[in-house]
């Protein structure tokens, strides 16, 4: 595994560090301590080992909470030899080759496994994600507690890796706010961490953490563990049939029934009802009572409806706040009377927030299985299609599926916007994806700009509609971070997604961007099933 040009990024960011120290009047004891104790930990896994073994030795004259100012002149002393440590730059003809494309078939991005990386040491978790990508894990990373968390509940990891120092809270305080749930789904999560205290480790274990890596990090080791504990997890997702969360049977059971009822179906004409639950502005519950009420929610909602249907009835949690409903020997119309009975009920629960107690509503999508397409695929897009038509006629309805509704249906406009001064790739990325279909209630529409200014002065927004960004980092007038500085200080959060496009080089960038509130980035000169599979995954987000 090539990791010179990691060794250059932590060199670079090093002398970015002490340039930006020099003119400063005088510097944080914590500053230095926790900069030094990045660079212990980075430099050790990118095989920079005389800085690894100086900072390390550094790192006993600093504390991470004594609130000394250190001038030039005091610091200096201890940290300027670091600079000669750093191996001579290479020359620029032997860059390590690029990125192997990772192998992913347009379509297939949902059974590959994702990875959320807490940790906000850019240079580590720019080497990880690479690392794990070449091995076909789907990585998304958090460079601070807060966006861990998010991304925790937003995004369904499958496994966690998690930094203990981080800028905003403790890894620890994360740890304690997810291992509960993480246990609960079998999400395992790994600790790697330059904290090396005996303590903190026992704590970490006896909260419930899977591993502990030191670092630095054995990158080969690692990759073997990970994998290790994907197959554990494999091994167990085989025996398993019920959502721990909600105690709803989990989207393996709801194919398996589906296959079960259609069979029937066939062979006997017995038929069935689906419905679909979909929570409404679930997101918005979370946001403004916390997530862990939003659980309490999802399991209360799960308990109320498994009371109030037969026992020939199957009730799986389908996604996140998805649910569906299978009722056998139903037709539509009295499914529809069961459902709207259920939302009655479920509005008029009252929850209790922190300061005011509130309601949750919940849309619902009905249809039933008929001889024309008796098949899954058919009988989930009626069902999504009469759930959507609820969502957009008010919420806290059902509907049931007609063929009225294929003619009104009104879709999601899913924008992609392509803004690159390279021509080459607006015109790959135009045309891949004016021929892409997300789903069934959504169209994409594709725009490119050749800079950053001409793009913001275009007229390209409009607030019912959802955006993925593909901003590159360099351009002549306008630079990315500038155009995505803009797109966030003047529009909604919520329904823009911005993928940076950064280069070899400029690497650090993605830091800024990072922080800035991209919501991913990519390497150029990058292949393009992997852009495909970020941008899948980002709408993802938006369209399920
Ligand atoms: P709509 O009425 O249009 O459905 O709005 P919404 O906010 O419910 O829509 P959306 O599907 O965009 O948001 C779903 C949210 O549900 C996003 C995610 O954070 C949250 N969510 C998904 N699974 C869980 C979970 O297990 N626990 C918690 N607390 N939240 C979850
Ligand atoms: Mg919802
Ligand atoms: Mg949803």
């Amino acid at each position: 595994m090539t990791t010179r040009k990691y060794k250059e990024l932590v060199e670079e960011r090093t002398r970015e560090t002490l340039q930006k120290w020099s003119e400063q009047s005088v510097v944080e004891e914590k500053d230095i301590y926790r900069f030094l104790h990045n660079l212990k930990g980075t430099s050790g896994t990118v095989g920079l080992d005389a800085v690894e073994a100086f900072s390390g030795n550094a790192l006993l004259y600093f504390s991470d909470d004594n609130h000394r100012s250190w001038t030039e002149a005091e610091w200096g002393d201890y940290i300027y030899p670091l600079l000669e440590l750093f191996e001579e730059p290479k020359p620029v003809g032997a860059l390590p080759p690029l990125t192997p494309g990772i192998s992913l078939s347009h379509g297939n991005v949902h059974q590959q496994y994702e990875i959320l990386i807490v940790d906000d040491d850019v240079e580590l978790v720019a080497f990880l994600r690479e690392s794990l990508e070449r091995e076909s894990y789907y990585v998304s990373i958090a460079l601070s507690a807060g966006r861990g968390l998010k991304l925790f509940y937003e995004t369904k990891p499958d496994l966690i890796l998690l930094d203990i120092l981080l800028p905003d809270r403790s890894g620890i305080d994360v740890l304690k706010q997810i291992i509960g749930k993480a246990k609960k789904e079998r999400i395992p999560i790994i600790i790697i961490s330059g904290e090396h205290s005996i303590e903190v480790q026992k704590y970490a274990y006896s909260l419930g953490v899977m591993d502990y890596i030191q670092k630095p990090v054995d990158i080969d080791l690692f990759l073997v563990l990970i994998k290790n504990r994907f197959e554990l997890k494999k091994e167990w997702q085989k025996s398993i049939i019920v959502d721990e969360l909600t105690g709803a049977f989990n989207r393996k059971y709801f194919n398996q029934t589906m296959k079960q009822l259609i069979a029937d179906f066939r062979r006997t004409g017995r038929t069935f009802s689906l419905a679909l639950l979909d929570l409404d502005l679930f997101k918005q519950i979370n946001d403004t009572y916390g997530h862990l009420m939003g659980d309490e929610v999802l399991q209360s909602f799960s308990e109320l409806v498994k009371q109030s249907i037969r026992t020939e009835d199957t009730f799986c949690r389908y996604g996140g706040e998805e649910f569906a409903l299978f009722m056998p020997n139903t037709p539509a119309a009295q499914a529809l009377l069961v459902m709207e009975r259920i939302q009655e009920v479920f509005a008029a629960r009252e929850f209790e927030g922190k300061r005011e107690s509130f309601h949750v509503t919940f849309s619902c999508g009905v249809t039933e299985v008929t001889q024309e397409a008796p098949d899954a695929d058919t009988l989930v897009e009626e069902a999504d299609l009469a759930l959507y038509a609820s969502k957009h006629n008010g919420r806290n309805q059902s509907t049931l599926y007609s063929q009225e509704l294929l003619l009104g249906q009104r879709e999601t406009l899913l924008n992609v916007i392509i803004v690159d001064d390279d021509p080459l790739i607006r015109r790959i990325v135009t045309t891949h994806f004016a021929a892409w279909q997300p789903g069934t209630t959504a169209r994409v529409k594709v725009a490119s700009y050749a800079d950053g200014a001409i793009f913001l002065e275009s007229d390209w927004y409009a607030p019912e509609e959802k955006y993925i960004i593909l901003l590159d980092g360099v351009m002549p007038g306008l630079d990315g971070l500038e155009v995505l500085e803009k797109i966030r200080s003047s529009y909604p959060e919520l329904n823009i997604l911005v993928i940076m496009l950064t280069g070899r080089n400029n690497q650090r960038d993605i830091i800024h961007a990072l922080q800035m509130g991209a919501d991913d980035y990519v390497i150029k000169p990058f292949h393009l099933p992997e852009l495909l599979t970020r941008i899948e995954r980002l709408a993802h987000r938006f369209l399920f």
